[in-house]
């Protein structure tokens, strides 16, 4: 079941995006307001990938975002953003938002940013190997979990598969294009920005001083490395 939600009160845009994504095969929930969307993941739990517009009557998608990261990691979000040079989508994506499309948008944009999420959202093959033990971390490979000290570090698909990418590939210079190739996928045609939004996102939950990172550090002018 290829379950997806999509949130935008604006009926026009609303049947647009289930429209295309029925057409790619998704299966599509749908809700006019915030709340409405949180009682249909209720509902269908096993919603994969979730589509949250910004503004909207009621709680916004930004805290309809914080409420479904709350309790749940797995799912895939996206937001809708209204404008190309919104703040907005970092605030999203600090919020939990794995990635963001900007209106107006073309089908293929949207499906294909919904199909590299939805692979993301546990729709690969589990994998074979155990864990990644790197003191203090500890990533386990078959329940998808990162842990510092023995403690659990809640991650979201993406912040997942690029922890595991980089515990991969400990002490090598990764550019932001692989990275993006990597856990996005090479079809994805969104901004490298994302890799540095996501990072960033992931720093403050691994790192002891998020203003001195020593587990990721920055490549100046190329990327990331893991390694310390
Ligand atoms: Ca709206």
């Amino acid at each position: 079941m290829k379950k997806v939600l999509v949130l935008e009160d604006e009926a026009s845009i609303r049947s647009f995006i289930v429209i295309n994504l029925r057409r790619a095969g998704y299966d599509v929930i749908e809700a006019q307001s915030g709340e409405e969307a949180l009682e249909q993941l209720r509902i269908h739990p096993d919603t994969r990938v979730a589509l949250l517009d910004i503004m909207l009557p009621g709680i916004d998608g930004f805290e309809v975002c914080r409420r479904i990261r709350a309790t749940n990691g797995q799912i895939g979000i996206i937001m809708l953003t209204a404008r190309s040079q919104e703040m907005d989508k970092v605030t999203g994506l600090m919020t939990g938002a794995d990635d963001y499309v900007t209106k107006p948008f073309s089908p293929a944009e949207l499906t294909a940013r919904v199909d590299a999420l939805f692979r993301r959202a546990g729709g690969e093959a589990p994998v074979q190997s155990g864990e990644i033990r790197q003191p203090p971390f500890l990533l386990n490979t078959r329940n998808r979990t990162l842990e510092k000290n023995g403690v659990r570090i809640k991650l979201t698909q993406v912040e997942y598969s690029i922890m595991r990418y980089f515990m991969e590939n400990p002490g090598k210079a990764l550019s932001r294009e692989e990275i993006l190739d990597t856990v996005w996928g090479r079809d994805y045609f969104g901004e490298l920005k994302i890799v540095d939004v996501n990072i960033r996102r992931l720093r403050l939950k691994i790192e002891d001083n998020v203003q001195n990172p020593v587990y990721i550090t920055t490549v100046w002018g190329y990327g990331y490395k893991w390694g310390f």
